[in-house]
C-alpha cells in the first residue's frame, strides 16, 4: 500500500516486500527463463511468467490448508522450480518459509523442525528416507509433501500427499495481502557447528534491501543480460539471496537440483549459457579441478562467487589466471541474510599487476551499502582500521539479525546493538576487510594469535596441494601450535618437507606450522566448509615433533 505523506512534496513510501519482487518479475519480465534439473537428472525450464501462476496456485493451496501469516512451513529440498515457487509463495501470503539443510544429523533436523514448530514440510524424494526417520518425533507438522505428483510419491512409512495434486486445479491469480516489511519471511538456522542450531528469521524489509544490495553494479553486477546459477543451496542461508536478486532483475536463474558434481555442473553452465556462478569454495576446487584435468573451460562464465570460507589464493589464481573469470570474493553468514562484504576491485585496483589484484581479491571485500562493520578487543574498545589492528568483528545493518528466534545465544548480540561476528578482522583503511579466523578457530600460542586462514594459503599455494587446513594442536610449553592437514593432489608425492620450506621468508618464523600430515580428505560440514572440530578432535593426541 502506498501511504501519501502529510508534509507536501514528500516522496510515496511503499512496504519493501518479497510480493513487491515477484509482481514487478511478472510485469517487467515475464518472458524470462527459469531452468532447473529434476531429482532423476532430467532438466526443465519455464518462464516467470509460469512460475507465477504456479506461485499463486501454490499460495491457494497453502491458503486452503490453513497456512497463515506467521505460520512457519519447512522444505527440505533442492534448488529446483518447486522450491522457489514455495519461497515466493510462502513469503507473499504472510507465512515463513523455513528451509532445512537436509546435511545436519537427524537428531538436528528433528530438533529445529520442533524448535520452529512447523506446520508442513515439503520434500525432495532424495529426502524420503531422511523424512521417514524424523516424523514420528515432529508433532508439530500436520502434513508431509513430497514434492512430486501422484505418480512419483516414494513408497514411504510416513503418510504423504503430493505437490502437484495440492496446487492443480487452484486459480493463478491470488490477490496478495498487503504485508508488514518488518514481518518475517524465512527461517534459517546457522549449522550448529558448537552447540543446537539457532534460528535467524529474515524480514520482508532486510531481504529486499539485502537484494538490492548484493545485484549493485560495484558487487555482482545482476542484471536481465545475465544467467546466475547458485550452487550454494537453497537451504543455506536462502542461497545468499540470489533467488531475490535474480528476480529483481530478471536475471536468468539457473538451478542444479541434486547435481552439484563436476559435470553436470558443466552440462548446466554450458548448455544454459550461465554468465554468472556463486558457491563456495570445495565446490569450485572440484569443479576447476575436473575443468583442469580435461583441459576444458567454461564457455560463457564471467563471475564466480565465492564465499562461506576463505577463497584459497591458488583457487583465485586459477579461476582468474586459468580461466578468465573474475572470481567476487564474498563474507557472511547465515545472521546476515546472508552476505556482508564482496571483494570487487575498486577504480584503478582493476589494472593492478595479476599478482597484487589476486592478493586484493583473498581479502574478503568491502562492506556493502546497508552493512556496516567494526572490530573491538577484549575489552570491547573500538580498533582502528589501518590493516593493522585485528580484533573480534561486529556488525550492523539493514539486513542483520537482532536477535536469534526463541531467544537463544543472547550474548552474540551487545548492548549498543551490535552483533559480534565470532569472526577475528582487521579492516583496512581502504576498508577491506581481512579475516583472520573464528574466534574458536585461532591459535593461542603462548599468548600470541596465529591466524589459520593464512597459514591455509600458504600451504594450498604449493601446486600439489589441493586442501589445506590448519588447527591448533596441543604443545606442552606453547599450549597450542599450528599443524597442518592436508590432501595431496592425485599422483603427487609433495612431502611434509616441501610444505614447511614454503613458509621460509613468508611469514614470522614463530608462525611456521610444528607439523604437516596429510590425508585422503578433508572432513565438511554441512555447508561445505572444512570441519575444523572434527579435525580437532581426530588430531587431540596428536604429537607435535617439536614437543620434546
Ligand atoms: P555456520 O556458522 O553455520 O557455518 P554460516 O554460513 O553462517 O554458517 O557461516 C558464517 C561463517 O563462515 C562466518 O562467520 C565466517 O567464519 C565464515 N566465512 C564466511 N565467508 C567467509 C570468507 N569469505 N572467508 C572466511 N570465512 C568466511
Amino acid at each position: 500500500m502506498t501511504e501519501k505523506s502529510t508534509i507536501p512534496g514528500q516522496i510515496m513510501t511503499m512496504p519493501l516486500t518479497v510480493t513487491s519482487i515477484f509482481c514487478h518479475a511478472m510485469r517487467a519480465h515475464p518472458e524470462a527463463e527459469i531452468v532447473w534439473r529434476n531429482s532423476d537428472m532430467s532438466i526443465d525450464r519455464y518462464t516467470y511468467a509460469d512460475m507465477g501462476r504456479r506461485t499463486q496456485q501454490l499460495a491457494h493451496a497453502l491458503t486452503v490448508l490453513g497456512v497463515g501469516p506467521g505460520d512457519r512451513v519447512a522444505t527440505l529440498a533442492w534448488n529446483n522450480n518447486q522450491h522457489l515457487e514455495l519461497y515466493y509463495a510462502l513469503a507473499c501470503i504472510g507465512a515463513i518459509c523455513h528451509t532445512i539443510n537436509p546435511r545436519l544429523h537427524l537428531d538436528q533436523i528433528a530438533f529445529i523442525i520442533n524448535d520452529a514448530q512447523d506446520t508442513h514440510l515439503f520434500f525432495d524424494t532424495t529426502f524420503a528416507s531422511l523424512v521417514d526417520a524424523v516424523s514420528e518425533r515432529c508433532l508439530s507438522v500436520q502434513g508431509w509433501y513430497s514434492l512430486t505428483g501422484p505418480d512419483r510419491v516414494p513408497e514411504m512409512n510416513t503418510e504423504v500427499s503430493d505437490y502437484e495434486t495440492l496446487i492443480s486445479g487452484q486459480p493463478e491469480t491470488y490477490a496478495w495481502p498487503e504485508l508488514d516489511e518488518n514481518a518475517a519471511m524465512a527461517l534459517c538456522y546457522t549449522s550448529g557447528t558448537t552447540g543446537n542450531p539457532k534460528g535467524v528469521l529474515y524480514s520482508h524489509r532486510g531481504t529486499v534491501l539485502h537484494a538490492m544490495g548484493v545485484s549493485g553494479g560495484d558487487w555482482l553486477a545482476l542484471s536481465s543480460k545475465d544467467a546466475s546459477l547458485p550452487v550454494v543451496p537453497m537451504f543455506h542461508a536462502c542461497a545468499w539471496g540470489i533467488p531475490y536478486a535474480a528476480l529483481m532483475n530478471g536475471t536468468k536463474l539457473v538451478m542444479p537440483g541434486p547435481g552439484m558434481d563436476p559435470a553436470p555442473l558443466q552440462e548446466l553452465m554450458d548448455g544454459e549459457e550461465v554468465t554468472m556462478i556463486s558457491g563456495v569454495p570445495t565446490v569450485w576446487l572440484g569443479l576447476f579441478e575436473y575443468l583442469d584435468q580435461r583441459g576444458e573451460k567454461l564457455k560463457t562464465v564471467k563471475r564466480a562467487m565465492m564465499g562461506g570460507s576463505a577463497a584459497p589464493r591458488s583457487l583465485i589464481e586459477q579461476i582468474e589466471l586459468g580461466h578468465g573469470i573474475d572470481v567476487v570474493h564474498g563474507w557472511g553468514m547465515t545472521e546476515l541474510s546472508p552476505v556482508g562484504t564482496l571483494s570487487v576491485p575498486k577504480w584503478g585496483e582493476d589494472k593492478l599487476p595479476d599478482d597484487d589484484r589476486i592478493e586484493l581479491k583473498t581479502k574478503q571485500g568491502r562492506a556493502l551499502y546497508g552493512i556496516e562493520l567494526r572490530i573491538v578487543n577484549d575489552e570491547g574498545q573500538t580498533l582502528p582500521h589501518d590493516g593493522v589492528a585485528s580484533g573480534m568483528l561486529q556488525v550492523r545493518g539493514h539486513w542483520v539479525a537482532s536477535s536469534y528466534w526463541g531467544g537463544a545465544g543472547a550474548d552474540a548480540f551487545t548492548a549498543d546493538g551490535w552483533f559480534s561476528t565470532g569472526d577475528v578482522a582487521a579492516i583496512d583503511p581502504k576498508g577491506y576487510l581481512r579475516l583472520t579466523d573464528r574466534t574458536k578457530d585461532v591459535i593461542k600460542s603462548g599468548g600470541e594469535w596465529i591466524s589459520s586462514i593464512d597459514l591455509e594459503n600458504i600451504a594450498m599455494s604449493h601446486p600439489d596441494i589441493l586442501e589445506a587446513a590448519c588447527i591448533a594442536a596441543k604443545h606442552r610449553k606453547w599450549d597450542e601450535r599450528p599443524l597442518i592437514v592436508a590432501v595431496r593432489r592425485e599422483g603427487s608425492d609433495v612431502s611434509r618437507a616441501d610444505v614447511l620450506a614454503l613458509y621460509d621468508g613468508q611469514i614470522a618464523k614463530w608462525w611456521t606450522p610444528d607439523d604437516v600430515v596429510f590425508q585422503a580428505e578433508l572432513p565438511h560440514t554441512a555447508t561445505g566448509k572444512v570441519s575444523k572440530l572434527h579435525l580437532r578432535e581426530q588430531f587431540a593426541d596428536h604429537k607435535l615433533p617439536t614437543d620434546n
